[in-house]
């Protein structure tokens, strides 16, 4: 099957992940495409190919003959999209890129300046019709996957050691690898397709936390409330303007960590602020953390004990210390690339990544890229060409010596 067909085939699943529920998968949903891979895997011939209880897809390919004794390696892609931008009824258009804003709907289009499209021009794109995202994060990666089995399934003559994929659910809610069945992926080491445009490998991450801030005023009828009322949502004002303006995703970029409020309600008895925390340098990680606490203590002394309440929980940390003993691994990545003529560097990714859970649970898994961009929006695309490339590149790490 052409990779392009593969992609729209599992862009045509709804599956938004659900930060909201507690079962795994988050949405139900999510299993009618990992059903489909799984039985798409097996009709290519990947006899153990099985999605287990938790929506988790799994398959093996077995050693070329001869190749017995080389490393294990696992191709890892997440299927759910995120529930930031409607995953529902996706509209794709595909079309070569030859320059300028890339129009979605009367409303909404990419500007090529902002989003540095002249990269792409002459390429064949994907695109939406600018309401739903696209999927190609991580459909992309899901694709070239099986794409890139397919094609060693086909070429016999192309050898390879045991190669193990895995297709996990709710990536997108940082719950992508909890349920990940490490006992049964005895992979050497692994790599996540989960990236972007193919001039990156990501081995270093950020540290990340939530943050839940919770503000308990005193409300009393406002004609009576002289020296009494104690207003939670303009305390939780002052909590937020104690946070420095500067350090915001907004003006962050490289290795500047940032807070980010992400939620607020409340009334004036009670206020609370959803809140992240990320930084690639563990020490002012551990810095920012405490920064927040002692913005809370300080509001503390002035309106009294437990006026702010924080809960802190570390989600993830940045997985350079764990890939930096077998950089070998990032290595052979690149040497596969630059051999297709591609340049691509180590980037700090801004974010998190499967990998680097499994990175700490003692798979190594740098992550790949896919040839998607602005994923999470509506202004999502993918590039065919890279896809197509993405291919190759996957033949080329698995059978690299
Ligand atoms: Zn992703």
């Amino acid at each position: 099957m052409d990779i392009v067909e593969r992609f729209l085939k599992y862009v045509s699943f709804e599956t938004t992940s659900d930060e909201h529920s507690e079962s795994c998968p988050s949405s139900p949903k999510e299993l009618e495409l990992a059903k489909y891979i799984a039985e798409e895997l097996k009709g290519l011939g990947l006899a153990d190919a099985r999605m287990d209880e938790n929506g988790y897809v799994y398959a093996s390919l077995p050693a070329s003959e001869g190749c017995e004794g080389k490393d294990v390696i696992g191709l890892i892609a997440h299927m759910d999209t995120s529930p930031d931008a409607p995953g529902k009824d996706i509209k794709t258009r595909q079309f070569r890129y030859e320059g300028g804003d890339i129009i979605l709907s009367d409303t909404m289009s990419i500007s090529a300046e902002e989003y540095d499209l002249e990269y792409f021009k002459g390429q064949e794109l994907i695109v939406t019709d600018g309401t739903t995202l696209l999927g190609a994060d991580d459909k992309a990666g899901a694709a070239e996957i099986v794409s890139a089995v397919e094609y060693l399934l086909a070429h016999p003559e192309v050898k390879h050691g045991k190669i193990l994929v895995a297709f996990t659910p709710d990536e997108e809610i940082g719950r992508g690898t909890d349920r990940f069945d490490l006992e049964h992926f005895p992979a050497k080491f692994a790599y996540t397709l989960d990236g972007g445009r193919l001039d990156s490998i990501e081995y270093e991450c950020f540290n990340a936390a939530s943050c839940k801030v919770t503000v308990n005023g005193l409300n009393i009828h406002p004609g009576a409330a002289k020296n009494k009322m104690k207003n939670s949502i303009l305390m939780a004002n002052e909590f937020l303007n104690m946070l420095p303006p500067a350090e915001t995703p907004a003006h962050t970029e490289g290795y500047e960590g940032f807070y980010h409020v992400a939620e607020m309600c409340g009334d004036e008895t009670q206020t609370t602020i959803s809140m992240i925390i990320r930084d690639h340098d563990r020490a002012k990680f551990e810095a920012r953390k405490n920064y927040v606490l002692h913005a809370a203590s300080y509001l503390n002394e002035k309106y009294g004990k437990d006026t702010v309440v924080v809960s802190l929980r570390d989600s993830y940390y940045n997985m350079r210390e764990k890939l930096e003993p077998c950089m070998y691994i990032v290595d052979r990545a690149i040497a596969a690339f630059n051999e297709l003529g591609i340049d691509i560097k180590p980037t700090p990714i801004r974010g998190g990544t499967d990998g680097a859970q499994l990175s700490f649970k003692g798979l190594p898994c740098p992550n790949l890229p896919t040839g998607g961009e602005n994923y999470h929006s509506v202004k999502e695309f993918v590039s065919v060409d890279a896809m197509r490339l993405m291919i190759k590149a996957i033949v080329k790490i698995v059978t690299m010596d």
